[in-house]
Parts: C-alpha cells; sequence; structure tokens
C-alpha cells in the first residue's frame, strides 16, 4: 500500500483560473492571453484553500511544479513570476501554503529546456530535495503533459479538469487515472480519513 507523503500540483488551469485575464485594450488570442503575468492578475479557484489546508492538516506537503513559457518570451521575468506565487501563498495562508514552487519555461528559437515539461525533472528535483521516493508522490494536473511528467518520473497522476476542457474525457479516462473536478473533490477522495492513502495501482498506458 502505497502512502502518499506529498501532492504535486500543476498551476495554470489547476490552481488558478487562466481565462479571462485579458488586460485593457487586448484582445482574445493576444500574445498574453491566458497567462498571469502579476499577482493581481492570480484567481485562485475556491476549492484550493481548503484542499491544500486539509493536505498539511495531515502533514502531507503541497507542491507546485509550473511551465511560464511568458518568461521565455519576455513577458514578465522569473522574479515576477516568483513575486506571483508569494502572492499565491500570501492568499493560501500558512496553514495551507504551498511548501515550494519548481519553474521551467521554454524560451523560442532555443528548443525545449531540458528541465521543461513533459520531461520528468522538476519532479524528480522534488523527490532529491525532501528525500521522497517515488510511490510517496501523487501528481495532479489538467493536462497531458502534466501526465506525461509524472509518468516519466514513475508516480501517481490524479486528472484535474480544467477551465476549458482543453483535454477530452475519453483522452483522460484512457490514461486509467482518476478524474476529478477540482483539487478538493481530489484530496477528499484520496485523502480522506477514511479511504485508503492511495489510489489502485496505476498502470501506464505509454
Ligand atoms: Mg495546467
Amino acid at each position: 500500500m502505497k502512502q502518499y507523503k506529498a501532492v504535486i500540483f500543476d498551476r495554470d488551469a489547476t490552481l488558478n483560473t487562466t481565462t479571462q485575464i485579458l488586460r485593457a485594450g487586448q484582445a482574445a488570442g493576444d500574445a498574453t492571453d491566458g497567462y498571469v503575468l502579476a499577482p493581481d492578475e492570480l484567481s485562485l479557484f475556491p476549492a484550493v484553500k481548503p484542499a491544500m489546508a486539509a493536505l498539511r492538516a495531515q502533514g502531507i506537503l503541497p507542491f507546485v511544479f509550473t511551465q511560464q513559457n511568458c518568461i521565455g518570451k519576455g513577458l514578465v521575468t522569473p522574479a515576477g513570476v516568483e513575486a506571483i506565487h508569494a502572492h499565491m501563498n500570501m492568499l493560501l495562508g500558512a496553514d495551507a501554503a504551498i511548501e515550494k514552487f519548481y519553474l521551467a519555461w521554454n524560451t523560442p528559437g532555443q528548443g525545449d529546456d531540458a528541465r521543461a515539461k513533459p520531461s520528468p525533472a522538476m519532479i524528480f528535483e522534488i523527490m532529491a530535495d525532501y528525500g521522497l521516493k517515488p510511490e510517496e508522490v501523487l501528481v495532479a494536473g489538467d493536462s497531458k503533459r502534466d501526465y506525461k511528467s509524472a509518468r516519466a518520473a514513475d508516480v501517481d497522476f490524479v486528472w484535474i479538469r480544467d477551465d476549458l476542457r482543453r483535454v477530452s474525457e475519453a483522452d483522460m479516462q484512457a490514461t486509467g487515472c482518476a478524474i476529478y473536478d477540482d483539487v478538493l473533490a481530489m484530496t477528499q477522495a484520496v485523502f480522506s480519513p477514511a479511504a485508503p492513502k492511495a489510489l489502485p495501482d496505476q498502470k501506464p498506458s505509454r
């Protein structure tokens, strides 16, 4: 039986909205459309704070692994993204804070960064930094690259339905991984005291 000690969350569309972040004078499809570029543009889903608090109350560490290609496009600096993450933790409060944020990005014209999703690099970094074994880690995300990162790291994965339904139900179901409407529903299902603290063994379908 697996005993998860950490949950690694994708950020955009898993924890925060990626829609309706258009700025004054911008139209949908603009190069910055969908990116969170400043702390006041961050809009957490209501499920996030109670989910993180429930995890922390059980001694389970929440992490974020996020890919912000907006950095590579020059729309925001790494320090700017760190400020957004500091703001997220301020909103969550100490009892529901993200333990640590791991960040990667691709830069146009330079090829994919070796740490960028679907690489398992950030997951491996978290496991190394905190002494976690693969069976102690659960990854939660909304995109296929999140799923592929988890599979490449040989850790369990659960789907969180994103706000734009970018991945079809059929595609999610084909992975054999559980699917939840939000991170609180996932937390209650996987980590409720009455539930086993592990999902059924997953068969990778690579
Ligand atoms: Mg996402």
